[in-house]
């Protein structure tokens, strides 16, 4: 499934509303130091329902919110919205493009929106269950977790390439049956 366009406002360092569109194949981001590249990504995760802001390198959900510079003031509120192309319906909805949006205020209040129309994180999990690009599945990757992944006993590494594979769930169910 592809993923259209995505969309920032006041999240980390954009402040201002910035519009990233992918084209078919691959998209490489790049660019200096400290200029944003790791900020996308974890736009990215946020948007898909991430609840551990330390995972999105941050100590408070405000850390997420533009903070403002010398020359500009912080902004209220930070908003992603993230487009898929659904043309070949494999997410369970009748539109041919969904979007996905999350929104946070410094009181920390969240809001999540599919299609405009506001909806549960539950919904959001429900929506992209079994598609392999849940929060959960290893659709995003960061640069600590690559070396953990290669530091990893064999054991270890085994669950990721099962949670990979989507199988985890099968053997959780299974356990589930025995105990029965
Ligand atoms: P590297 O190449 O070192 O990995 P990068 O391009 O991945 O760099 P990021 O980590 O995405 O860079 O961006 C870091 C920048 O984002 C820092 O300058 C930091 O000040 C800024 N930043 C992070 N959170 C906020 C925030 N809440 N408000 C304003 N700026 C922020
Ligand atoms: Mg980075």
């Amino acid at each position: 499934m592809q993923v259209l366009k995505m969309e920032l406002q006041g999240f980390k360092s954009f402040a201002d509303r910035t519009t990233l569109t992918f084209a078919h194949g691959i998209t490489a981001i790049v660019g200096p130091n400290g200029s944003g590249k790791s900020n996308i990504s974890d736009a990215v995760r946020w948007v898909m329902g991430e609840q551990n802001v330390r995972h999105l390198r941050g100590q408070k959900s405000e850390d997420i919110i533009f903070a403002g510079t010398e020359k500009r003031r912080p902004q209220g509120a930070a908003e992603v919205s993230l487009y898929f192309d659904n043309s070949q319906h494999e997410l369970d909805v009748d539109f041919t493009e969904v979007v996905i949006t999350r929104r946070i205020f410094r009181s920390g209040e969240s809001e999540f929106f599919i299609n405009k129309r506001p909806c549960r994180l539950k919904d959001i999990h429900l929506l992209f269950a079994d598609t392999g690009i849940g929060q959960d599945s290893m659709a995003v990757i960061s640069q600590n977790r690559v070396d953990a992944i290669l530091n990893s006993k064999p054991e270890e590494r085994r669950l990721i390439f099962e949670e990979a594979a989507g199988i985890s769930r099968y053997k959780s169910r299974k356990q589930e049956g025995l105990r029965k």
